[in-house]
């Protein structure tokens, strides 16, 4: 196994060693000790408070991915629709992930370098009747950030529930979940908290319960087992009481730095990473600066450069960052700047190594 000193990958981000004191501690059971459900009743309070919402939050074992997939399987039963917003590929994943359980799926499609168009969305809305319409905030292989009121409102119009994977922007952007009328927001330990990949954080409304209990989906990954907990001091599974340790670490971090300077340290390196590319001739992927989001940068492999041997010319140097996915795949690759790596002084030695490479 081979360590990068600068690690710039767009998640999972490098884990803070100060975090990694968590795993050292012999805990005892997360199933019975009252220790367990006040750190978990804690850390769903920083949780609200990071991503603006009143409603109940969630926090379950497993990376995102299962708390993508337990979400549409508790929200929606087969048969149902779901209306995936899709401006990349993550988006995308939605409707395919819907359409493998049963679920109707359209898509209300952009191009991966752009942001979905409102308009067409409440066009597809009003036509298709969603129960769901899904959206991401940051698409991280494309590195745009979608502006989320417009989507919540014409959710709201259609009475369908607003389900948004802000996975790889909560923590380094504003969410404002519930200005935004988001029903189910779906986070992971992995991104801009800078832990390990094994949490799942979820924000549900009351109408989402609603149609959760109407589904009544049960499985390992269900999102219903957890409306009462901690209230009622059981667990649907011996949680992992490590990672919650890490996360309130995490979490008090932020608050301690302040929510807001935060946010303003993750918009300071991005816009320090894209004025250094900038320079070297590299060209942004997304349309234009103002869509990019603040966590992480995409770039067109350089001309001249295979991502194979850009990424090796990089990796020999020290550096580490992310390649692509999908049609993306060999022709963008990514900056991640969140979390840890919001770091201007870590950021400024990544790009002195793409500028080096760049020479050669
Ligand atoms: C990282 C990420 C996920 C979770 O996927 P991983 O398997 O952890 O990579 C989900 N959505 C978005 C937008 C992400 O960036």
């Amino acid at each position: 196994m081979r360590e990068y000193p600068i690690g710039l990958v767009p998640g999972p981000v490098s884990v803070p060693k100060k975090y990694a004191q968590a795993w050292l501690t012999d805990f005892g059971s997360s199933d019975l000790e009252a220790d367990f459900f006040d750190l978990y009743a804690r850390n769903q309070a920083l949780v609200q408070k990071l991503l603006g919402t009143k409603e109940s939050v969630v926090i379950t074992s497993g990376e995102a991915m299962s708390i993508l997939w337990g979400s549409v399987k508790s929200a929606l039963a087969p048969g149902d629709r779901l209306l995936a917003v899709a401006s990349g590929l993550f988006g995308e994943g939605f409707a395919d992930m819907a359409r493998a359980l049963g679920i109707k799926a359209e898509t209300a499609a952009a191009e991966y370098d752009s942001l979905p168009d409102p308009q067409r969305v409440r066009e597809a809305a009003l036509s298709f009747r969603p129960h769901v319409i899904t959206a991401v905030h940051c698409e991280t292989p494309s590195g745009t950030l979608t502006p989320l009121k417009d989507l919540g409102e014409i959710a709201l119009e259609v009475g369908a529930l607003f389900l948004v994977d802000f996975v790889s922007s909560g923590g380094g952007a504003p969410v404002d979940a519930d200005a935004n009328h988001i029903d189910i927001g779906l986070l992971g330990s992995q991104k801009a908290l800078s832990l390990p990949p094994s949490l799942s954080i979820s924000t549900i409304s009351a109408r989402a319960w609603d149609s959760m209990k109407r589904v009544n989906y049960a499985g390992y990954d269900a999102c219903l087992p957890w409306i009462d907990v901690p209230a009622k001091v059981c667990m649907p599974y011996t949680h992992d009481w490590h990672s919650m340790t890490a996360l309130n670490l995490s979490l008090s971090a932020i608050m301690e730095e302040g929510m807001d300077n935060t946010f303003a340290r993750h918009s300071r390196t991005a816009a320090l990473c894209r004025e250094l590319a900038r320079g070297m001739g590299l060209r942004l992927f997304p349309v234009s600066e103002a869509i990019c989001s603040p966590t992480v940068s995409a770039f067109h492999v350089p001309d001249g450069w295979t991502w194979e041997a850009f990424d090796a010319a990089l990796r020999t140097r020290g550096l580490a960052v992310g390649g692509n996915y999908g049609p993306l795949a060999g022709k963008v690759f990514r900056v991640g700047h969140m979390g840890s790596q919001a770091n201007e002084e870590l950021l400024l030695r990544g790009m002195e190594v793409i500028k080096e490479a760049l020479k050669k």
